[in-house]
């Protein structure tokens, strides 16, 4: 095993040598040991390989046509066959000795633990189902769902696939106006709201948010309120029902058949993070998002029968969606939700959930390693990490030097580290490392099987490896969004209309020798200084290699003789503080790391970083702010 890091330079693609494992237990029990021979199957047979990968779950009627693509871009999955997400959540396993499995963990943050068996879920989703059925709601209808992370919100949504109705959740703690519009959106008749939800020991007053909201949002016709922190909230009468009292009414059985669905029915509508512009409200099916996302898990996450799962994500974003809920409980594992903020009491809260609950795979985004990486290496320290077997992470590039951090640190050299490539649009993981295969810091490694992709140039022509170009996903999957809600127009220009017939990423990456794919950022965001292109995510890793720096954003402003220059935004690490001798040492930093090109004109060191709340960085925000322009859409920014 080699454990050489060249931090700094491993996007660039000389940088073959810097590899990592294969772990040699990991690679021996993975659930995919052969990836070559399985991926090629996948690409040379697709339709082959998706229709017996449907056979793992429960379909009411089977289909006739794996894919219908007589009307590209409307791709069409498993057509005719029925099928239900509840029923393969949960009836599968109620009907074995999974029965009394637990089924789901939930940690607030003021340290309330509840359990849910897959039996009690099952119970539960079932009485809700008939609670949404009395108030009205039928197939095809839209639930918004905006609560914290609780039981509750995996319960409505498991409800609403129940019984085919639409969920679209709105991540709790978006303002009024974003919940607003995405409620009219979605044109949703219920909303399933908590009173409010705990961060950094706050109470956010959630039910007062909606009702601002509501008042605007003519569609809403019932109010469905959980109670979590039990302070006083307004419950307008004929509107707003608590949640306990419902699911005590006689109309609240705990049976409630689950509907056969069609595979293409709209399953749920989820918006996209807003890092680039206003977010997309992505509409995806039922069929292809449940046997995909089962599929791809099985294979990136590795699940075994025995695992817990903690994903610190939130149902608001589609890893949620597919890695907090509908994934594991497919699979019949154990998901562990917590409510709250990471550093809260203390920056030890992740490692202690881990070592109360021995959880044995986590699932995170490169702002939460960063952001605990600052606190330095005695928080996880104190705390019993044994269980962990396997570490993810998505949403960002992983900057080799908090990749280094997590492996070493979190998972001491244990645990594969599996970076994963994917969006909201995507439902699931596209690229990734695996569990058998070695693994090198800063690159997510490999298409998933099913996924055919290519980098292309400006003329859509596949570029030689070590040359960087648009990333783009050449056949359609079965996850796929099908369109953007209510604007069939706009899925095709924003995907399909750049390059015809292939899906359009946004991102610019590039493969190196090896056919390690590394993501060099969003093709809006790629720098060009005097005829060169430069990446955020090198540049930014750069300055994340330096032992001051914990984050970094980086963007292009223009340039009178180089066209563009760099300017740096820089959060320190703990024990470091701003001066103009530091700005200059990471200016002669980057410039060793990258070559002098890439040095920054201006490093300046902000409180903080103009992020997503699912914590990615907007480097939109900065550019708009150097340029004093205006700032665009901002209703998914931080507060
Ligand atoms: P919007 O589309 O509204 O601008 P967004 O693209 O941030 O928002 P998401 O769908 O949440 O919304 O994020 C997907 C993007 O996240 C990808 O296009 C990519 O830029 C980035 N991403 C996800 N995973 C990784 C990863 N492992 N490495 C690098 N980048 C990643
Ligand atoms: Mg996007």
């Amino acid at each position: 095993m080699t454990l050489t890091y060249a931090i700094g330079s491993t996007n660039n693609v000389e940088a073959t040598d810097v590899v990592v494992g294969p772990l040699e237990d990991a690679a021996r029990n993975a659930n995919l040991t052969d990836y070559e021979s399985v991926y090629r199957r996948s690409i040379e047979d697709p339709q082959g390989f998706w229709a017996e990968a449907a056979q793992a779950l429960h379909w009411f009627e089977p289909f006739h046509t794996v894919l219908d693509e007589s009307n590209a871009p409307f791709y069409k999955w498993f057509v005719g066959g029925k099928t239900n997400m509840a029923y393969n959540a949960l009836d599968r396993h109620v009907q074995t000795w999974r029965k009394n499995k637990v089924a789901l963990i939930w940690e607030s943050e003021d340290g309330i633990v509840r359990t849910y068996t897959y039996w009690q879920l099952y119970r539960d989703v079932n009485k809700f189902a008939n609670v949404l059925k009395s108030l009205g709601v039928r197939k095809g209808d839209r639930v918004a769902i905006y609560t914290g992370r609780c039981p509750e919100q995996a319960i409505a949504m498991l409800a609403c696939a129940r019984i085919g109705a639409v969920h679209t959740v709105v991540y709790g703690g978006l303002s009024t106006e974003a919940l607003r519009s995405r409620i009219e959106d979605a044109h949703a008749k219920v909303l399933v709201v908590a009173d409010g939800s705990l961060l950094n020991g706050k109470i956010v007053k959630l039910k007062e948010i909606a009702d601002q909201a509501v008042d605007h949002a003519p569609s809403i016709e019932t109010c469905v309120v959980i109670k979590r922190t039990g302070h006083d909230v307004d419950i307008r009468n004929g509107r707003d029902y608590w949640w306990h009292e419902l699911m005590s009414l006689p109309i609240a059985s705990a049976r409630c058949e689950s509907e056969p669905l069609d595979a293409e029915d709209p399953f749920f509508i989820i918006y996209t993070s807003g890092s680039t512009g206003k977010p997309k409200g992505v509409v995806h099916t039922l069929g292809g998002y449940m046997v995909d996302v089962y599929t791809t898990l099985k294979y990136v996450l590795d699940f075994k029968e025995e695992d817990t799962l903690f994903c610190t994500s939130d149902a608001g974003w589609i890893v949620g969606h597919s890695i907090v809920l509908y994934g594991p409980l497919m699979h019949g594992i154990t998901t562990l939700m917590y409510e709250g903020a990471p550093a809260y009491p203390y920056p030890d809260r992740w490692w202690h959930l881990i070592e109360r609950h021995g959880v044995t795979l986590m699932f995170t985004a490169p702002t939460g390693v960063r952001g605990l990486m600052r606190y330095g290496d005695a928080w996880p320290k104190r705390r019993d990490l044994s269980t962990l077997r396997l570490l993810a992470c998505a949403g960002e590039p992983l900057n080799p030097e908090a990749w280094r951090w997590f492996y070493e640190v979190i998972g001491q050299r244990r645990c594969p580290v599996i970076d994963n490539w994917w969006q909201t649009e995507t439902s699931r993981p596209m690229i990734s490392n695996f569990a058998s295969l070695p693994m090198k810091p800063g690159s997510c490694a490999f298409p998933v099987p099913g996924v055919a992709l290519d980098i292309v140039d400006e003329q859509g022509q596949s570029v030689p490896p070590g040359v960087e170009g648009a990333l783009v996903i050449t056949r359609p999957w079965p996850s796929m969004l099908r369109t953007i809600y209510g604007d069939d127009q706009r899925y095709i220009d924003q995907y399909w209309s750049r390059y015809p017939g292939k899906y359009l990423t946004g991102d610019a990456a590039k493969r190196d020798a090896d056919g390690y794919m590394w993501i060099i950022g969003r093709t809006d965001d790629v720098i060009k200084v005097s005829g060169y292109r430069l990446g955020t995510a090198e540049v930014e890793s750069a300055l994340v290699s330096h032992p001051a720096v914990a984050e970094a954003a980086v963007i292009g402003l223009p340039h009178p003789v180089r066209g563009n220059a760099i300017h740096a935004f820089v959060l320190l690490r703990a024990g470091y503080s701003p001066s103009e001798e530091l700005a200059n040492e990471l200016k002669a930093h980057v410039g060793k790391v990258m070559g002098p090109i890439a040095k920054p004109e201006t490093i300046s060191f902000p409180p903080t970083l103009p992020k997503t709340r699912s914590g990615k960085i907007m480097r939109r925000v900065l550019r708009a702010q150097a340029l004093g322009e205006p700032l665009g859409d901002l209703s998914t920014m931080e507060g």
